[in-house]
């Protein structure tokens, strides 16, 4: 019987391993997690789960009950140590060795965590697991102060749910701009001020200079001067692709497990989906996304392209991020080279931010205004092209389709 292994028990896991299924792979499945949960989405993770109006198993992707019924061996605590590919085995922590004909390298990223004066602070929180979630979520309480480190979605999105919870919250970035890496600067700067509408305070271009407490960090000083008094300190300062495995077998890497546009390693037998993968098309520089609608996509097509179907993935650069009572959703090109953007007012701070290029609609941000995506999509898929003023002036976009 055809083995199929998938290292990793996350989002893209549970997503090829449904895939297989739903396409009828009848041989073994198994599922290698390190960590003691059943596959779940990490999304909640900063959003309802730490503010405790949702609790851990809504984020359930795979429960024991379904992989049951869909006959998904799913391995908890086990962590797969190497990849022996001369022999087709997977080592596991335990000692033990799995055979596999194809195989799925689905760990995902970890965050990065910031050395010094933080390391080994018992208030210092990363927040990338079920588990990190619970022991902030334990630290925070209304009154307390709350220091995010780094103006991404995540800090941003801790900071806004740590308002929500009747904390005080600051945020400290580097750079000029909140989501440097993901949003157009005037986005960013829409965004800073619904922070500051919000009550957090955001010091962007400002390191720290220094910290003062012993086991805990008590202040922080920054470089502008000001010294913060803490109850805790949240650092998301990015994600590193957890791609030694793949490295130490011998295969491609770069920032991330080199796959083709079939997903493929380079070695063929091997996939790679999810935040671990770095999808190379064409001839250009491999890209990480890092993204719940990327992970789900690509390992569905992983899942199919390992059981021969050979169809190119379709990139799927979909993104949201919910901040207050915000929705920020975002697709395609939003910062296309040489291109332009239109924007169309909603009420209050809302808008939506279409990206043009060659008189096309390349991309889109739906900020604060979830509706519109739908109908961007459409657009989008559809071609449209841009040739007068009614993105931004028609009374209802859905008359566009
Ligand atoms: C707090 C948080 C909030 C987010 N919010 C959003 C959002 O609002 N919108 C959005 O689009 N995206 C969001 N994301 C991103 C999204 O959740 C990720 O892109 C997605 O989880 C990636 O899925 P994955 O399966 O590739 O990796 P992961 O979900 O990281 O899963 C990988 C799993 O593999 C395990 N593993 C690693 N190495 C091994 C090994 N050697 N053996 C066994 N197991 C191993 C890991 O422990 C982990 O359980 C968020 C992420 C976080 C952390």
């Amino acid at each position: 019987m055809e083995q199929v292994i998938i290292i990793g028990g996350g989002q893209a896991a549970a997503s090829a391993a449904r895939t297989l299924r739903e396409q009828g792979f009848k041989g073994g499945i198994t599922i290698l997690s390190e960590e003691r949960y059943y596959p779940y989405e990490r999304p909640p993770l900063s959003k309802a789960v730490l503010q405790g109006v949702a609790d851990a198993n809504s984020t359930c992707l795979l429960s024991d009950e379904a992989a049951r019924s869909q006959n998904i061996d799913v391995r908890l605590g086990q962590r797969a140590e190497a990849i022996e590919r001369d022999t087709r085995m997977v080592k596991l922590s335990s000692g033990e060795r799995l055979p596999y004909d194809r195989l799925l390298i689905a760990t995902g990223s970890r965050a990065r965590t910031l050395d010094g004066a933080f390391a080994g602070k018992s208030n210092v929180f990363y927040l990338r697991s079920l588990d990190d979630a619970a022991s902030l979520r334990a630290a925070m309480g209304p009154g307390k102060r709350v220091l995010s480190i780094g103006a991404g979605w995540i800090g941003l999105e801790v900071a806004a749910t740590a308002r929500k919870m009747g904390m005080q919250a600051t945020v400290v970035e580097l750079a000029d701009r909140l989501c440097g890496r993901s949003l157009p600067k005037d986005v960013g700067a829409v965004l800073a001020e619904v922070h500051r509408d919000h009550g957090t305070v955001v010091h962007l271009n400002t390191s720290i200079e220094s910290v003062g407490g012993r086991d805990r960090i008590e202040t922080v000083t920054l470089s502008n001067g000001e010294t913060l008094s803490v109850d805790m300190v949240v650092v998301g300062v990015g994600a590193i692709a957890n791609d030694a495995l793949a490295r130490d077998a011998g295969l491609e890497t770069a920032n991330g497990v080199v796959v083709d546009e079939f997903l493929r390693t380079s070695d063929p037998r091997i996939f790679a989906a999810g935040d671990v993968a770095a999808l190379r098309l064409g001839d250009g520089r491999p890209v990480r996304m890092e993204s719940w609608a990327n992970a789900q996509d690509q390992a569905a097509a992983a899942a199919r392209n390992m059981l021969g179907k050979d169809v190119p993935y379709a990139v799927n650069t979909w993104f949201w991020s919910d901040q207050y009572d915000l929705n920020i959703q975002m697709i395609g090109d939003v910062q296309p080279e040489g291109g332009t953007v239109l924007l169309r007012k909603g009420e209050g701070k809302a808008f939506t931010r279409f990206s043009v290029a060659d008189g096309r609609l390349v991309g889109a941000i739906c900020f604060g205004v979830p509706r519109d995506m739908a109908i961007v999509r459409r657009l989008m898929s559809k071609g449209y092209m841009v040739t007068d003023d009614a993105l931004t002036t028609a009374p209802d976009l859905r008359k566009l389709l």
